[in-house]
């Protein structure tokens, strides 16, 4: 996109509006509320609904095989961004990526509500799957084009946003275990559908008189030949994977596992293919060069580090289920409502964490200082989940540990999630910036893709030693990255 048409965007968003922010910010937080709302409402039955027994509504598979494919999701759900931020750099724009990418995502919930069997959740799960890659990645990328290059709101801006997806992410999963419990999962899944159908509504009805040529532009639109190209590669790729799984799957030679292995290898292949592209690429100079260097210790801290916050959807929920006393004072509680634990305590902290940088001006640790601490917060929260079952051995631990473990993981996701973003865009050479929010994505299903390995080797019985190793090894690469901090700082260059 060019100079001037960067220019035309800001000057047609209306400018004020929204706590003193662009009008478009209104659209947009509503907006990632709702999806964020629908996604994580979701997620806080799905695991359960997984793994329980038929005849209690679920469709009854092994835990761990239900751990793992929640994993799997989680890492598809992001790995489907790079392709979202493709359409929408190349071929129709992010506001029309955002609405199909909603309506698929609808769809996606409106197909669990239906009960239905085991086909029907993978269904569900292909456009959920497609739809966020689709909406996600370009919602935060539009809250970027709505400020001018210099606009000391911008961060603020992000900010705000951060909020709304962490509002969204609270509210749901009390809501949708509530109704579950009393009505069914089926009932559950049907508020994930109509909180995307409301975010569909408020971004439709808003966009046009907020948000004014933000998301219009094809940012770097396909040639007559690309297209012409594009159009035979997907199409041989569809009928090649479609011609291969038909032939493999009747004859049992593509099993869940084999996806679930197909998806590992996939998490690291993506970023380190990118990391390559990055760096050879002749567009990229030599200070460039040296940050891509410099971005990938950083970028491993981060798969750690999501790979202990997003096992807070999967193991701690399953840990919730079936390891914790679920009567707390009186009040019986739902396994579901401690997913909002995460999100409550950032909606807490992001408002102490960014004054307490204010303060600390030029003071504060540097980027990968931050990392460090994130993920050293991120070992000692697995940690801490270990003594209660230490303790009591067998019996049902007091609920306060799981509250204790997503409070300190959010310690650290305060230290890595909204500066990771930022030092993504800072460290990206500049001709990759449209793919930065992909990137940083990445980071989230490289470790969810690990995940689906990992919760493989989980049993209550050999708790200690799962959460031990995990959390010892987020320790030791914590030290690791804080030894070498002054290296990855001067790989930087002048970045800090
Ligand atoms: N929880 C945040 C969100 O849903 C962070 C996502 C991530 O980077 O994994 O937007
Ligand atoms: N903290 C996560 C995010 O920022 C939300 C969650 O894990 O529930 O969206």
């Amino acid at each position: 996109m060019s100079k001037l048409d960067k220019q035309r965007i800001v000057e047609s968003v209306p400018q004020k509006g929204f706590f003193g922010h662009p009008k478009g910010l209104f659209t947009l937080f509503f907006t990632e509320f709702w999806e964020r709302f629908s996604y994580y409402g979701m997620r806080a039955i799905l695991v359960f609904y997984m793994y329980y027994e038929v005849s209690k509504g679920g469709l009854g598979l092994d835990d761990n095989l239900a751990l793992s494919i929640m994993s799997i999701y989680g890492a598809l759900v992001y790995m489907s961004g790079v392709i979202g931020g493709w359409l929408a750099d190349r071929v129709f724009g992010t506001s029309k990526a955002i609405f199909y990418g909603g309506i698929l995502i609808m769809f996606g919930h409106i197909a669990l509500s239906i009960p239905g069997s085991l086909s029907m959740f993978f269904v569900s799960m292909v456009f959920i799957v497609l739809g966020t890659g689709l909406l996600k990645p370009n919602v935060s990328s539009v809250v970027g084009e709505m400020y001018a290059e210099n606009d000391s709101r911008r961060d603020a801006g992000f900010s705000i946003f951060y909020m709304g997806i962490n509002l969204g992410a609270f509210i749901s999963p009390l809501l949708t275990s509530s109704v579950s419990d009393a009505y069914g999962f089926h009932w559950g899944f049907a508020i994930a559908a109509v909180g995307m159908f409301v975010g569909l509504i408020v971004f439709m009805a808003t966009k046009k008189k907020n948000l004014g040529l933000a998301g219009t532009y094809v940012g770097n639109p396909l040639t007559a030949s690309e297209k012409k190209k594009y159009s035979i590669i997907f199409g041989a790729a569809i009928v090649i994977i479609g011609g291969l799984l038909a032939v493999l799957i009747p004859n049992g030679l593509f099993t869940v596992d084999t996806f679930i292995n197909l998806i590992g290898i996939l998490g690291i292949l993506i970023p380190t293919i990118y990391f390559l592209v990055m760096y050879f690429s002749p567009k990229t100079n030599e200070v460039e060069r040296s940050r891509v260097v410099a971005y990938i210790p950083l970028f491993i801290a981060a798969v750690m580090f999501w790979a202990i916050q997003e096992q807070g959807s999967t193991i701690l929920a399953n840990y919730a289920d079936k390891r914790t006393d679920l009567d707390f004072a009186g009040i019986s509680i739902s396994p579901g409502w401690f997913q909002s634990l995460n999100p409550l305590f950032i909606i807490m902290l992001a408002p102490v964490f960014a004054s307490m940088w204010v303060k600390l001006g030029d003071r504060q640790p540097s980027i990968p200082k931050k990392f460090s601490l994130g993920l050293l917060f991120a070992g000692i929260s697995f940690l801490v989940i270990l003594i209660p079952g230490y303790i009591s051995g067998d019996s049902l631990v007091s609920p306060l540990w799981l509250v204790l473990s997503y409070f300190i993981v959010v310690l650290g996701e305060l230290l890595i999630s909204p500066v990771g973003l930022s030092a993504t865009t800072k460290l990206a050479p500049v001709a990759f910036s449209a793919q930065t929010m992909s990137v940083w994505f990445l980071a989230s299903a490289a470790a969810q893709a690990l995940n689906a390995q990992l919760v493989k080797f989980y049993t209550p019985a050999n708790e200690t030693m799962y959460f031990g190793s995990i959390g010892g090894a987020a320790i030791l690469l914590s030290i690791i990255l804080f030894v070498i901090s002054p290296i990855i700082q001067k790989f930087m260059r002048g970045i800090n």
